[in-house]
């Protein structure tokens, strides 16, 4: 077995489970497994992914956005692909649809120091400590329910999203919520860079130093704090 492995058989899946799954092998994306049916609760960017399923009962697909046509699935499963705030890019997907041709792994909570120095890529684990399942359920089916801030690949993406779920801990400073996330663990030059071409970037960017990452831990964070979900659109708008 690889050493510190994280990988999950969706049989092993728990209720509350932070999940992810890599992406052109080069990033992560990431969702909250809530059970019932197998479904896992993902924000999407929905500029960038563009077609969802907004009827379960007439199987209909809108587009939005740029509407990329290899988004769109057959699956059988109801409710998979919806986004109950179309818009909003908070999503339900069945595990397959999920990880599309890819493996499942846990995202580690808790995880020593020395854990998360090993891990050579950032995305897979946090010092940060999780909720209890029902809080982080609660949290991540609220946000499907009504909506949420609005994504950005730096500052707000899919990592930040489960982030959030987990722990209920946003951050004060306005543009730093995604601190934490793979986004921010390399260096960059130009944000444009990022946005235009994220892959490109991706496998050019140099990995920040362990020290660096270490200090942009969730857990040990000061400019974080705990945010009821039913708060958190107007805790963010008043930052
Ligand atoms: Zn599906």
């Amino acid at each position: 077995m690889e050493l510190f492995s994280q990988k999950v058989k969706p049989s092993e899946l728990e209720k509350g489970d932070h999940v992810y799954t890599w992406r052109k092998k080069i990033y992560t994306h990431h969702g909250i497994f809530i059970g019932e049916g197998k479904l896992i609760i993902h924000l999407v960017n929905p500029k960038a992914d563009g077609l969802l399923h907004v009827s379960t009962a007439s199987k209909s697909w809108i587009s939005s956005g740029r509407g990329r046509n290899k988004e769109i699935t057959t699956c059988a499963m109801s409710d998979c692909g919806l986004e109950k705030v179309v818009g909003s890019g908070v999503r339900v997907s069945c595990i397959d649809c999920f990880i599309k041709k890819g493996s499942l792994y846990r995202f580690k909570y808790e995880a020593s120091r020395e854990f998360l120095l090993a891990k050579l890529r950032g995305g897979t684990c946090t010092t940060a400590r999780s909720d209890p399942p029902k809080e982080v359920i609660h949290r991540a089916t609220y946000l499907l329910e009504n909506g949420y801030i609005e994504y950005d690949l730096i500052n707000n993406n899919c990592e930040d999203f489960a982030l959030y779920c987990k722990t209920g801990l946003w951050s004060k400073d306005i543009g730093y919520q995604g601190r934490s996330s793979q986004a921010n663990m390399v260096h960059s030059t130009k944000k444009e860079d990022i946005i235009n071409n994220y892959v490109e970037w991706l496998k050019t960017a140099i990995p920040r130093s362990c020290l660096k990452r270490e200090n942009k831990d969730l857990g040990v964070r000061e400019d974080v704090e705990k945010v009821p979900v039913e708060e958190l659109s107007s805790f963010h708008l008043n930052l």
